[in-house]
Order: C-alpha cells, then sequence, then structure tokens
C-alpha cells in the first residue's frame, strides 16, 4: 500500500473570520468551495453580506453549511444604497440566528464608489445599530484610517467588541484599534513581497487579538495570488503570520480560531 496520507496537519482547525462566499464566482459552486476548505482544515468561516440582496444571499449559504455563519451591514462601496429605513431592514437581516456580527461597515475613500459624505453618515448610522444589537462591529477602512478610527472613538465602548478587517493601517493605527478592545483581521496581502509594514505590525500583535482571513474572493495570497481565492487558501496567511512571529503553524491556528470563537461566539 502506498501511503496516501494528505499534504496537511491533521491536527490543523483554522477560521476565515471573513469572506464572500455569496459573491460571483464562490457563490456558484459553494458546496465544493466548502468541500476544500474542510479539507485544508477550516472548520469555520464568516460569509460577509455587504448590501440587502448580498445579506440575503449570505443567510442562505448560513443556512445550508453548519460551519458557515454571516455578517450583514452596508459596506462603505454601497453607502449611496443604503437610504430611507433600509439601514432598518438590514438590522432585521442582523437579528437571523446565524448572524454573528455587524458589518463590514467603514469608510473606503480609495476607490470612492459612494460619495464620503454618505459614507460617513451611513457608517455613523450603522456603529450605532452595532453597539445597539450587541454584536461585534466588522470594521473596513481603506485610505481613511484616521478619521475612522475617530469615529469609532466617538460612539466607543463597544461591549461586545469588534475588528478591524483586512488591516491595512499603520503602527498609531493599530494601537487605536486595540485601545478600543478590537481585533486586528490579518489578510493574505501579509504574504505579499512589499508588505513589510503589515508584517511588522503582525508581528508584536498581542496573541489574544489576531484574526486571519481570506476575504475570498479577492487577495489570494502567494503562491496562489492572482487566483480566485476560497476558504481554503487561508493556509498560507496562517503559515506567513506564524513565520513571522516565529511560533508554528499549528499554534498560530490554534490561537486564532479560539480568538475567532470568542469574538464571535461561534458553537464549535
Ligand atoms: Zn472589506
Ligand atoms: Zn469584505
Amino acid at each position: 500500500m502506498t501511503n496516501c496520507t494528505v499534504d496537511r496537519t491533521p491536527s490543523l482547525r483554522l477560521v476565515d473570520s471573513h469572506a464572500h462566499l455569496e459573491l460571483e464566482p464562490l457563490i456558484n459552486d459553494s458546496a465544493t468551495v466548502m468541500q476544500r476548505a474542510t479539507a485544508a482544515g477550516v472548520i469555520a468561516v464568516i460569509t460577509v453580506g455587504i448590501d440587502l440582496a448580498d445579506a440575503q444571499a449570505a443567510l442562505k449559504i448560513a443556512e445550508t453549511f453548519d460551519n458557515v455563519f454571516a455578517a450583514v451591514g452596508f459596506h462603505p462601496h454601497n453607502a449611496k444604497d443604503a437610504t430611507g429605513s433600509l439601514i432598518h431592514e438590514m438590522e432585521r437581516a442582523a437579528a437571523h440566528p446565524k448572524v454573528v456580527a455587524y458589518g463590514e461597515i467603514g469608510l473606503d475613500f480609495f476607490r470612492n464608489l459612494s460619495p464620503q459624505s454618505i459614507q460617513r453618515s451611513v457608517f455613523n448610522e450603522q456603529l450605532h445599530v452595532a453597539k445597539a444589537l450587541d454584536k461585534p462591529v466588522v470594521i473596513h477602512l481603506r485610505n481613511a484610517y484616521e478619521e475612522g478610527l475617530d469615529m469609532i472613538e466617538k460612539v466607543a465602548p463597544f461591549p461586545a467588541g469588534g475588528v478591524v478587517h483586512c488591516f491595512s493601517g499603520n503602527e498609531k493605527d493599530a494601537a487605536r484599534a486595540l485601545d478600543l478592545g478590537f481585533h486586528l483581521s490579518i489578510p493574505g496581502t501579509v504574504t505579499y513581497r512589499k508588505s513589510d509594514k503589515l508584517r511588522s505590525i503582525v508581528k508584536d500583535l498581542p496573541p489574544d487579538r489576531i484574526l486571519i482571513e481570506t476575504d475570498c474572493p479577492f487577495l489570494s495570497p502567494e503562491p496562489l495570488r492572482g487566483k480566485t481565492n476560497e476558504p481554503a487558501h487561508i493556509v498560507h496567511t496562517a503559515r506567513e503570520v506564524a513565520r513571522i512571529r516565529q511560533v508554528s503553524l499549528e499554534e498560530i491556528a490554534e490561537i486564532t480560531t479560539q480568538n475567532a470563537v470568542r469574538l464571535f461566539g461561534l458553537p464549535l
């Protein structure tokens, strides 16, 4: 008999804390995507709905798979659509038993797909929604860390905690997020050659505040950069975080999984 052991550490348990399984192309093949995730050691995925229709799609996937959970909220790109009573509708969607967080909400002054003034008002309103729901808040900030953190600090404290996902800020931004009691979620960009600043932040983060994510289908880590990202690829990000912090892959997997379980109250 040949040795048919698969190339993975059997004890590995990873959580993808931020994914978009409900977006193309992953939505077309979610069963296979989740099979590959399980084979890679991923025990839970949080899929993030970014407008009302996308939130419904995310909930449907969360209802289909025991180990998929959802977060819902108007992404800053979609802030222009969050008119009138629609934020209340999102709040109602967030009452679904598989919704473990509110968001992603924030400011994106890199792509500016919604006018900045609308992004600000929708972000502020949703910060209050997250706080009232008493669920962790998922924050998206791009080219807007200083102003975004100012806005969060004005609404703080957030007793249910939160996470700045796909962290791309500087050391001061990281310190402010930690002071808020938030976690930082590290994406596949940490494997990119030019990400020295992110790597130096990852090195010094308190172990109980680190999460890892794919943000799939975007931002596939090296050596899969440029391909469609999916939860199974998170092992490459975990391996790089482990290398930076000079701990084993198993240890970083266990720490980040425990952090995700605690923050999101995952029933694992
Ligand atoms: Zn985001
Ligand atoms: Zn996202």
